[in-house]
């Protein structure tokens, strides 16, 4: 079912339920948090894909559950991840906590420590699935976190709300550091307010001296994420990005493994750009066998981007996947529930974890 309403999507009767849907942004966004089971999974609520969507959820009821219905049956109870409390603060200059990082899934805090990049201005090079422009330009976010905005931030979020771990990412600054510098003097910024485990995202910095640096600086995973696997859909589809190879991307994986641990760092893999499944499944088995944990997640049509009317994967591309995957991570001792932070122990985004054994 999670894999369903994660490539239909939902609609929705009370868009005020639960957490604030975020609209824009870097990474994966459009969605709304839902707890099926003991389960909080993202669901795509805002793109146009959702709105002819089987998959209808009422408001919550007295009880704070509400009803999930397929095609106007209903089939089963939800609830939705109450709103961040720490959400209701501001800075002493006045910045709401909420512009400076946000509740994802039910436990994570999560937030873009830098909102420029130097391809997102340029379409020729831009990545079309991305929106880290548009909650910037509507004034949902600033700029730049500094670390000591993160580390307040970070530890209202573990006292009021039990988050349980960080993930920073980040536009890509420039192509030597790529954004290791940032993400380690933000890292350091919340452990020197509050000891939680971080996930740092980045691309592969120049220099592999940089691995060091970050886990110094208190990061405990990292994220290098591929995306697309195929050259031919890298290109197409992150012009920008593609300039850094596959080769350079595994030569950066099999560095930081050495750093961080087996299975300590992931990739994200957006199913649904263009590769086939059998690509997909072929990368992941190169890169479990350098200790990579490969996130694969269903690619959602953000609306705003050059992608927004592209059509979503299918159940049945993603039921090609995720099994199969699933199988491959347990077999290789790569559980997500294993890794220390970030998207891959999330997990919500996908349903990969319930393929794993
Ligand atoms: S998987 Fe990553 S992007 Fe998705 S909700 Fe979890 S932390 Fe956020």
């Amino acid at each position: 079912m999670i894999l369903d309403l994660q490539s239909y999507g939902l609609r929705l009767t009370d868009h005020r339920a639960g957490i604030t849907a975020r609209k824009g942004g870097a990474g994966p966004t459009d969605h709304k948090a839902i707890t099926i089971g003991d389960r909080t999974v993202m669901v795509p609520v805002y793109t146009d894909t959702a709105k002819t969507s089987p998959f209808e959820a009422t408001g919550p009821g007295l009880d704070g559950s509400a009803i999930l219905l397929r095609d106007g049956t209903p089939i089963a109870k939800i609830t939705y991840p109450r709103q961040a409390r720490f959400y209701a603060l501001q800075t002493f200059d006045g910045i709401p906590y909420w512009k400076i990082a946000q509740l994802h899934s039910n436990d994570v805090l999560a937030t873009t420590v830098l909102q420029n990049c130097i391809r997102y201005t340029d379409r020729a090079t831009s990545c079309q699935f991305c929106a880290i422009g548009q909650s910037l330009a509507e004034n949902r976010t600033i700029a730049h976190k500094t670390p000591e905005q993160l580390g307040e931030v970070a530890r209202m979020a573990v006292l009021l709300d039990g988050v349980k771990h960080v993930v920073l990412t980040t536009g890509t600054p420039n192509v030597i550091d790529r954004g290791a510098a940032v993400l380690c003097e933000s890292a350091a910024g919340i452990k020197a307010q509050v000891d939680i485990p971080i996930q740092a995202q980045c691309e592969p910095p120049r220099d592999h001296a940089w691995f060091g640096k970050m886990r110094d600086a208190g990061i405990d995973t990292l994220g290098m994420h591929l995306e697309a696997v195929t050259p031919e859909v890298r290109a197409r589809i992150m012009p920008g990005k593609a300039t850094v190879s596959m080769e350079r991307y595994y030569d950066a994986f099999d560095s930081a493994v050495k750093i961080f641990g087996r299975g300590q760092v992931s990739t994200y893999i957006l199913a649904g750009l263009g590769d086939t499944a059998e690509a997909i499944l072929e990368s992941c088995e190169k890169l479990i066998a350098l200790g990579v944990y490969p996130f694969v997640v269903p690619f959602v049509p953000v609306s705003g981007t050059p992608l927004a009317s592209a059509p979503a994967p299918t159940p049945e591309f993603m039921r090609r996947i995720l099994p199969a995957l699933g199988r491959m991570v347990s077999a290789a001792g790569l559980r997500s529930a294993d890794i220390k932070a970030g998207c891959g122990k999330c997990g919500a985004c996908s349903a990969l974890a319930s393929y794993e054994g």
